[in-house]
């Protein structure tokens, strides 16, 4: 019997738009795979857990962002970045993907850094970019896929050499409006600006990060494939009407 341990990091803080959806997505998946799933809230002052298999953090305002930066660079920081390079699966959302970042420096006041798991940085403009986002794949071997959330951050954030982005934007600002790329990836860390929460309505990445976390831990590992006609029908619908 496999087990999925999930740790929530700083669930009482940065919890935007659902995002904690993202959790019960993870374990109704795995659950419905016969897998036994374990999820571990952590927040300021807490230890990290041993044997995490999946970590996520979901987004927050810059004044929670402000509150829990010490704590995860100067407590957190240096355990999380060895288990990321031991091929453990984060998925940070907007603050939390800024935050896994080098640094994010907020409008009005000093930078935040960072525990650098993501070779990115963030800084933020004037303008909020607010709205639907519909995004192409770049994910390697999943180039085929698409992806659907909504978007709400002042933070530009922009990829150095060592990050790959989640995809392309088709409708959207994603990580700067600029460059039209959304979210970005390295090893097995993923960050994307996509709130809904992202992962009802984009089953093949809640499989992905699944797959990785187990297949990490386990050996290679392929989920069964699930009925998604609910999820996908969301899905559809998210497109239908980000392009109207
Ligand atoms: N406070 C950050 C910003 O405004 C992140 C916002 C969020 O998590 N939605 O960019």
């Amino acid at each position: 019997m496999y087990e999925l341990v999930i740790c929530h990091l700083y669930p009482d803080l940065m919890n935007l738009y659902g995002d904690r959806g993202n959790i019960s997505v993870l374990i109704r998946r795995a659950q419905w795979r016969g897998i036994n799933v374990r999820v571990i809230p952590i927040s300021i002052g807490d230890d990290i857990p041993s044997e995490v298999d999946l970590f996520f953090m979901g987004g927050g305002q810059d004044r929670e962002q402000r509150l829990l930066a010490p704590d995860l660079v100067n407590k957190k920081g240096d355990k999380l970045r060895k288990l990321a390079e031991r091929g453990v699966v984060f998925l940070g959302i907007c603050g939390g993907y800024q935050l896994f970042g080098h640094y994010y420096k907020p409008k009005d006041s000093t930078r935040l850094d960072g525990i650098g798991i993501l070779d990115v940085y963030t800084e933020a403009g004037d303008k909020r970019f607010i709205g639907n986002v519909f995004v192409k794949s770049k994910i390697n071997c999943y180039e085929d896929l698409t992806l659907v959330g909504f978007e709400n951050h002042s933070g530009r954030t922009y990829l150095g050499r060592d990050a790959k982005p989640l995809g392309e934007v088709l409708i959207g600002y994603g990580n700067n409006g600029e460059d039209k790329l959304e979210g970005a990836w390295q090893r097995s860390v993923f960050g994307t600006y996509l709130h809904g929460p992202l992962l009802p309505k984009n089953p093949w990445f809640a499989d992905l990060l699944i797959e990785k976390a187990l297949s990490n831990k386990y050996g290679t590992i392929k989920l069964s494939s699930l009925d998604d006609t609910l999820e996908l029908k969301a899905h559809r619908k998210a497109i239908e009407i980000i392009s109207k």
